[in-house]
């Protein structure tokens, strides 16, 4: 988040509205790196689960999304990791052992054993799991999910591009792992970065939920091929990630609704101009 966003919220957490604010519900937390220049170091990961712990109960993302509207869920919580870099089996995995907590890794299929290309130019390179450093995680504690095949935007592709991403990536996360991969969770996951069409191969691939990344602390059962997540980014300090969690930053999932619904007008605009 940039500095604004986080100024705004922190105001909000001083106000102590957010404490009576609607949306809370099954909470899933997103990570992408761990240490590196860009990443969130280990010592502040391991604070960030023992604060998580104190305000929920955490619990494996699919067992989450079956009880995504059941009232008694409302302190359930999911802790989710994007792009399967080697840094999560190197620094998460073990502290995540050591609290003896469960944890999805999110794996672009095609990019297994590459790095993070994707982000040339914007960010340092991460190292991408191989597969047998993949094969190597403890299956009881960490599911591994698909991320798409070449950790692409899902939107408008044609028929066999949208095969590849979705159908594709599970067969080749199965293929390395020979057992069922059923989670999924978009590259890039804002909503310009997949649309309905990839909700549906995603559902139609067989797997049984997609995250994205648009922010919020719940989701409702229609949005299990969309589900929100609250990210934690690196250089959030704790009482950053305790306002992400007590929902001084709920208002971003309608700023970012604004943003999308924004860039839709103005690409309609643009079209219907001659
Ligand atoms: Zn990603």
């Amino acid at each position: 988040m940039t500095g604004w966003v986080d100024r705004v919220s922190a105001m909000l957490a001083a106000t102590g509205l957010p404490a009576i604010l609607p949306g809370r519900g099954p909470l899933i937390v997103m990570y992408h790196g761990i240490g590196g220049s860009d990443g969130i170091a280990p010592d502040d990961f391991r604070a960030q689960l023992e604060l998580l712990r104190t305000r929920r109960r955490i619990v494996p993302l699919a067992e989450l999304a079956d009880r995504i509207e059941d009232p008694a869920a409302v302190d359930l919580a999911a802790i989710t990791f994007d792009d399967g870099y080697v840094d999560f089996a190197e620094l998460a995995a073990p502290i995540l052992a050591a609290a003896d907590l469960h944890a999805t890794l999110f794996v672009p299929a095609g990019r297994v054993g590459r790095s993070n290309e994707w982000d040339a130019g914007q960010r340092e390179p991460r190292p991408i799991l191989d597969a047998e450093g993949l094969r190597r995680l403890d299956p009881e504690r960490i599911e591994i999910g698909g991320h798409g095949f070449n950790h692409r935007r899902i939107v408008a592709l044609d028929r066999e591009a949208l095969a590849e991403e979705t159908v594709g990536c599970r067969r080749e996360l199965e293929r390395v792992l020979e057992r069922p991969v059923k989670l999924f969770a978009y590259p890039f996951g804002q909503r310009g970065d997949f649309d309905a069409e990839a909700e549906r191969a995603v559902a139609a691939a067989g797997f049984v939920l997609a995250c994205s990344t648009c922010f919020g602390r719940s989701s409702r059962e229609r949005e299990r091929f969309r589900l929100r997540r609250v990210g934690i980014e690196p250089g959030d300090d704790l009482a950053i990630v305790a306002a992400k969690l007590d929902g001084a930053y709920d208002w971003v999932a309608w700023k970012e609704r604004a943003g999308h619904a924004l860039r839709l007008a103005q690409s309609a605009f643009a079209a219907g101009r001659p």
